[in-house]
Parts: structure tokens; sequence; C-alpha cells
């Protein structure tokens, strides 16, 4: 009889967005005359813009002709998109990342998710507290992460660092050894950020200590402070302990398109092996190429109109957010994120959980959010809303939550 990979039995039972989603269907179906504003999944709703749309008709054209047709990609991308990135995204910022240390993919779950292949199963994950799941999920999955508790909510293999209003949501260096350490900056869920002063520590941890970092720069296009960093590789010493992940769904709108890309710098030895060689064994044998289609309107995101297209897609967002962040604040709240990030972070209530946070806000004023305590044991008492949907939404979402009596003070 075959055996299943028992890992996966080991997932609690229920799924935070399908549990939303079943309590948002009950709701409707009560109350069929209400709108419902969803604030509550990372999804984008603007269109692509017009620059990529252009980009993505030149390609189709292009793959209906016998002579510019496109069979397999490369495996590890196009050379005219790894030069692009390695130009726009590192070297204009002073990286000095080259364009085969770049991995064309699918899309950064994809590569995050994956990523932990490349490490023996008995490394140690260290993960913020909460945290965006692939992480965990994908090691539990992979059978590093020992058994779940479900009082606790934690993995008993697993280093949790805390990130709570308490600590400025900076995580601390861990106690415990930790071999692999996943970072998101800016963050999810939290929309809070790492200055380069505090990834610094990080970085001189990891090469002291023989750790990788797992950096998740999904967000970077939402920075807008100065101090932080847009790649850990603006910092010193970080290309021999880091490893970082892209996304083009946040900043060009392309989470149904699907592109994304890891860094992976030559000098990032372990066990006197260079992982960039081991990921493009794991790339090239499991990964049959983005396509060519979509890594030309990847290559469009750098032009020239792309980037002021994008730019003010990113500002419509980024409007959302000072909506919602102004809003919770007039009413008294406790606001975190939402200045570098998408992602608004709020404080519930006193007495609440993030799950009686969500009841309430969905009953009284039909807005749908995500309870913190969903990403991990110290969210809760959190939630967290996202600047994804529309103005028009946004900012009627903010006038029924200022409506609420419960929220009233
Ligand atoms: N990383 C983080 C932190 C995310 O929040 C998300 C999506 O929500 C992703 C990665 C996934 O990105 P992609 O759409 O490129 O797979």
């Amino acid at each position: 009889m075959v055996k299943v990979n028992e890992n996966y039995l080991k997932f609690p039972g229920s799924y935070l967005f399908s549990t939303i989603a079943k309590k948002v269907k009950a709701y409707i179906e009560a109350n069929p005359d209400k709108k419902v504003i969803r604030l509550g999944i990372g999804d984008v709703t603007m269109p692509l813009a017009p620059s990529i749309v252009d980009a993505l008709h030149g390609a189709v054209e292009e793959m209906g002709n016998a002579e510019t047709f496109h069979g397999y990609a490369p495996d590890l991308g196009y050379s005219f998109l790894r030069e692009t990135i390695a130009k726009e995204d590192y070297i204009k910022r002073g990286c000095q990342i080259e364009a085969d240390e770049i991995f064309v993919s699918d899309g950064a779950k994809s590569d995050c998710g994956n990523i932990q292949e490349i490490f023996d199963e008995s490394c140690i994950i260290a993960v913020c507290d909460p945290v965006y799941p692939v992480y965990v999920d994908s090691n539990v999955m992979a059978g590093r992460t020992g058994t779940y508790d479900e009082v606790t909510g934690k993995w008993s293999k697993v280093v949790y660092m805390p990130c709570t209003a308490e600590n400025g949501f900076v995580p601390e260096l861990p106690k415990e050894a930790a071999d692999l350490i996943y970072l998101c900056v800016p963050n999810n869920p939290t929309g809070t950020t790492l200055t380069r002063d505090q990834l610094k520590v990080w970085v001189d941890y990891a090469n002291e200590t023989g750790a990788v970092i797992l950096y998740d720069a999904a967000y970077e296009a939402y920075i807008a402070e100065d101090n932080v960093p847009h790649s850990i590789y603006e910092i010193e010493g970080a290309k021999t302990c880091a490893i970082e992940f892209r996304s083009f769904s946040k900043n060009a709108g392309f989470t149904g398109v699907r592109l994304g890309f890891t860094v992976i710098p030559k000098e990032l030895i372990r066990g006197g092996v260079a992982l960039h060689a081991l990921w493009a064994r794991r790339h090239g044998t499991k990964f049959n190429g983005a396509p060519y289609i979509i890594q030309k309107a990847g290559e469009a995101v750098y032009s020239e109109a792309g980037k002021a297209q994008l730019k003010e897609q990113v500002a419509y967002y980024m409007r959302n957010a000072r909506v919602i962040y102004d809003g919770l604040k007039e009413v008294g709240c406790e606001v975190y994120g939402g200045v570098n990030a998408p992602y608004i972070w709020l404080r519930v209530p006193e007495g609440m959980t993030s799950w009686e946070f969500f009841d309430l806000l969905l009953e009284e004023a039909s807005v749908v959010g995500t309870p913190g305590s969903g990403f991990g044991p110290s969210g809760e008492g959190y939630f967290r809303l996202t600047a994804f949907g529309t103005y028009e939404n946004t900012v009627e979402a903010m006038e029924r939550l200022k409506k609420m009596p419960s929220l009233r003070k």
C-alpha cells in the first residue's frame, strides 16, 4: 500500500482564508441586501497598465509567427529580463548583483515555498510571528517543523520571533539556534518594515552563525521612507548570507499573470557548496521557464512608460492605505503599517479576540478583514486591512467603520 506524506496530515483542520470565505458566504446568505466590502485578501484590483498590455499583445503576435515563435523558455529566465532586473533593481541601487544570479519564476509564492528543498531536513527555521503562512507550511510539508500544538498555535521545532507593538514589530535575534531565517520586509501582515540599521543586525548575525536569511521583498514597490532598504543586498555582507525573493504581483498587478524572481549571489556558500548551483539544479529540474509572453510583460514593467504608470498604481493603493489609517485613527484605534506597505495592522478593541472583531466588523459594517491570529499566535489581538480595494469602496468601508457603535469612543 502506498504511504502518503504524513507531514500533510499534521496541519490543523481550518485554513484561515477558507474559514473567512465560509463566514462571508453565510453572512451574504443571511443579509442579501447588504453590500459587502472586502478588505481582507491581498489581491490587487486595478487592471494591467497600458504599457504591459501592449507588451503582452506584441509578444502574442510574435508567438503567432513562425520567425518569432518561442518554445520552451530558458529554465532560469530570458537574459533580456534577467539583465533588465539586475540593472534596474540592483545596480541602480548600488547592489552588485549579476544577471546570472537572478532566477526568473512564476512568482514569489512558489520560490518562498520551494527554496527549503535545497536545505537539509534537520535545519531549524525561524519565522516572525505573525507571518505569511507559506514559509511555515512549506516546511511542515517537508517534515521540518515537529508537531502542532492547537493550544499555543505553534509547531514544536519552529523558532518564533514575536513582532508586536511592544517591540515595535522588530524581531529579536533568536536565543535558540536557527538555520533558516525568514524575513519579510515590508511585512505582510503587519505592514511594518525594518530600517537598514535594523536589517544589518540580522546580516551580521547570519554571517557569524552560518544561518541563511530568506528575504521576501514582495512589497518593495511600496517603500516610501528613505531608511528602509529596497533590497537586502543594500546591506554590507548580505551577499554571503541572504537569498532574496521578488514578485511582480503587487508592483505591477501580475497576481493573475504570474512572474517573480529569486536572487542567489554566487558568494553564498554553505557546507562548501554554492547555494546558487543547488537552486539552478532544482529550478532547471522542476521548472520549465516562465512563459515568453509573460517575461516580455515583465520587461515592460521597467520601461519608462511602465515605470510611470506603475508608480501611479502604487500611489492609488497607498492613497487607500492613508484613508484606512486616518479613518482608524479618527475612531481612536491603535494603528500600524500602511506607510511603506499596502497593509494596515490595527489593535482590536480591548477584551476582544481577532475573530470576534472579524465577526463584529462583518455584522455591523459589512466589511471583511483578516483576523491577526490567523497569521500566528502573536497576531492575536490584531487585525489586517488591505489597501488593494477600489478607492470608492475603501472610503465607504471607513465611513461605515466610523459609524460602528462599538468603535465610536
Ligand atoms: N510573499 C508575500 C509576503 C506575499 O504576501 C505574497 C502574496 O500575497 C507573496 C509572496 C506571493 O507573491 P506571488 O504572487 O509573486 O506568488
